[in-house]
This record gives C-alpha cells, sequence and structure tokens, in this order.
C-alpha cells in the first residue's frame, strides 16, 4: 500500500469536484468538501476521503438530493425542527445549528430534531461547532442494524455514536465523540483494508463466534456494544432519541426502507444545546478548568478531542491512500 500527499486545499477541490460533478450544487459541493477536508486534517480518518465514493453512490442512485436544502422551522423557545429534504445532513446541520444556538442562548436549553436526511459523518464537526459558542451539546444519530444488543448474536442497533462537547473559554472545547460499537464499521473497514486485526469483543463471525478478523465481522458478521449490556443501552438510548423522538425511523426501519446503494441511508438526528450561563450561578470555566486539570495530573490521561486538536496544527500535507485517491479522481 503506498500513499500519496496532498495538501489540506487539495484534498477540498479533490473533494468538491468530485461532489458537484455527481450532482452537488455549489453550496452542497462545499459544506462536502470542508467536512471531508476537516476530517482528514484532524485526523479522522473513517470519515474523511474514505466516505466519499459511498456518498457518491448515494447521489448516483438519486436516494441523496444533492441540490435540496432542509426546511428550518421554530416550533418552540426550545425546539427547531428541520426536515432535511433528503439532502446530506451536513448541509441541515449548517443552516440549522445557528438556530439551535440562538434558542439555547436565549432560553438556556434547546433541541434540535432532524428528519429525512442523509448522515455518515462524524459527529463532532456539529457538537464542536456549538460549544464554541458557549454551550453544551449532546448528538447522536443512528444508521442501520450492525451491532447486536447485549444477549443477541443478530444486528439491531446502528454503530450509533454520540457526541459531547463542553465548552471552554479562551480554549478548544472537551469534545468526545464516539461510536457505540465497540468499534465504528469504518474504523473495521479501515483495518480490513489496511490488513490489520481487530481487538477480541469488536465484534462477531456471521456464525456467532468471537474474532480478531475485521474481514469477517464487516462481511456477514456483527459488531459488539462497547462495554457489554451497558453500552447496549447507550445505544438503546440513541435509538429511541434519533428515531422516535425527532419523529424519524429506528435502524432496522431504515434498512427496510434503503435502496442499499452503499450511501448512507436517510434518518434522523439528535442535537442538544445547553447554556451553563444559564444553568450555572458559579464561575463554571474556571470550574470546569480545574477538574481537568485534576484529571489530567492523574497519570497517562489525556482529554479526549486532544489528539484531533494537536493534528489540527499541523497544517502541512496529509498521506492519503493513492488506491483510495484514484478511486475518487475516477468518479469525476
Ligand atoms: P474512537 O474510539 O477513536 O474515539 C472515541 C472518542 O474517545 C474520541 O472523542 C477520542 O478523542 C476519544 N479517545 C480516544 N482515545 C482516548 C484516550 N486514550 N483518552 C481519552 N480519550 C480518548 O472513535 P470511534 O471509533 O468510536 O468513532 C469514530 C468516528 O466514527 C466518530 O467520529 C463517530 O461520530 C463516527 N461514526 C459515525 C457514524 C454515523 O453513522 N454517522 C456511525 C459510527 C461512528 P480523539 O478524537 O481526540 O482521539
Amino acid at each position: 500500500m503506498s500513499n500519496i500527499s496532498l495538501s489540506l486545499e487539495e484534498i477540498f477541490i479533490l473533494a468538491k469536484n468530485v461532489f458537484f460533478k455527481n450532482g452537488c450544487d455549489e453550496e452542497t459541493s462545499n459544506i462536502m468538501a470542508d467536512l471531508v477536508m476537516k476530517a482528514e486534517r484532524d485526523g479522522s480518518l473513517s470519515h474523511g476521503l474514505f466516505r466519499v465514493p459511498a456518498y457518491v453512490s448515494g447521489l448516483k442512485s438519486g436516494k441523496i438530493n444533492g441540490k435540496s436544502s432542509p426546511d428550518i422551522k421554530i416550533i418552540s423557545a426550545s425546539v427547531v425542527k428541520a426536515n432535511g429534504n433528503n439532502c446530506l445532513a451536513p448541509v441541515v446541520l449548517n443552516k440549522s445549528i445557528p438556530e439551535l444556538i440562538k434558542l439555547a442562548k436565549e432560553n438556556g436549553v434547546a433541541i434540535l430534531s432532524i428528519t429525512n436526511s442523509h448522515h455518515m459523518a462524524a459527529m463532532w464537526p456539529e457538537t464542536e461547532i456549538i460549544a464554541e459558542q458557549g454551550l453544551v451539546a449532546i448528538a447522536c444519530t443512528s444508521y442501520k442494524p450492525a451491532v447486536a444488543p447485549a444477549g443477541s448474536i443478530k444486528p439491531l442497533f446502528g454503530t450509533n455514536p454520540i457526541s459531547f462537547a463542553w465548552p471552554r473559554k479562551n480554549k478548544p472545547p472537551v469534545v468526545f465523540d464516539m461510536a457505540t460499537a465497540s468499534m465504528a464499521m469504518g474504523e473495521v473497514q479501515v483495518a480490513k483494508r489496511e490488513g490489520h486485526k481487530v481487538p477480541l469483543g469488536t465484534g462477531l463471525t456471521k456464525e456467532g463466534k468471537d474474532t480478531m478478523d475485521p474481514a469477517e465481522i464487516a462481511d456477514g458478521g456483527v459488531l459488539l456494544p462497547f462495554g457489554g449490556y451497558k453500552g447496549s443501552g447507550i445505544a438503546m438510548m440513541v435509538e429511541l432519541l434519533a428515531g422516535a423522538l425527532v419523529g424519524d425511523n429506528f435502524s432496522y426501519e431504515t434498512a427496510e426502507k434503503d435502496n442499499n446503494d452503499g450511501g448512507p441511508p436517510s434518518g434522523g438526528e439528535f442535537i442538544l444545546a445547553i447554556s451553563p450561563d444559564k444553568l450555572s450561578d458559579t464561575d463554571w470555566d474556571t470550574h470546569s478548568s480545574k477538574f481537568f486539570d485534576k484529571m489530567k495530573s492523574m497519570g497517562d490521561v489525556r482529554l479526549p478531542g486532544e489528539r484531533r486538536h494537536k493534528n489540527r496544527l499541523d497544517k502541512g500535507p496529509r498521506y492519503i491512500n493513492e488506491d483510495l485517491v484514484n478511486k475518487i479522481k475516477s468518479l469525476n
């Protein structure tokens, strides 16, 4: 396997051209290329250029509308509803998060409920941007069944990511963003592509046996939730928040309706924003900074998000799998 060197600008242009030539309008192409470039910049490798061919499959089949835009409604002082009208989730987020931020700042708390949009991206871009505005954020989304509930060997949950971001004055937010599967399927696919093993407990073969071979999990096997029945409970919570609560599908319903073109299916997303300025009458920033300092003083501890933020400081080229780059170029 060989890598080629691409500047962040070249990554943006490569992605933008492909989105534009495959049915996205200028605005959608820019939003998607920016997302892909930022994922590569931060080292979110399973959600950068690696995802472009799948997005293109969804655009080519007509499942995703690259020229659509969401309908955004303010339902009450604390609820924003965005119907994605089959556009890509980053486009919906781009247009609806400013409304969420405004309501949360005014009223202390606000929820953004997203339906009918196509999510396949990392979740930190949405929580981080909310926390950069001084708000606490929680976001989650479901997908198609890939994860067995505790006690089963058959998939029901998506890999159901959840992200949490905590604002800090004069510092980047503290952000975690994780699949509730023991490993994101994207990471399993990267391990398969690169020929690495995965830890035991990541998933089962199609016969329900433990395996360290990512191919056996990705091709017909099943992922396990992290942390046994505890992770299973959190994955269930994500199904409920991003499904029944926002008024969209559970993962198994998504799979029943999807055309299986390989692109991200239509689904919902739940985002909560909370204003610590409104809730806390203490100096919450100093208080939480002391907590983070204490945490970091306790051995080999790092804060979630620190790896990405460190990567972000490097403005130099990124080294991308050559086969992947050629595949993306062939989609032009
Ligand atoms: P990881 O397990 O790599 O990381 C999860 C979180 O833990 C990150 O915030 C990471 O921060 C943090 N972290 C990792 N190692 C440490 C450590 N040693 N100490 C403290 N914090 C640590 O992520 P996943 O594989 O679970 O998920 C990868 C991506 O896949 C996510 O962005 C997720 O949103 C996305 N995803 C999207 C789906 C979708 O349908 N849209 C489905 C499933 C996953 P850091 O980044 O700084 O390393």
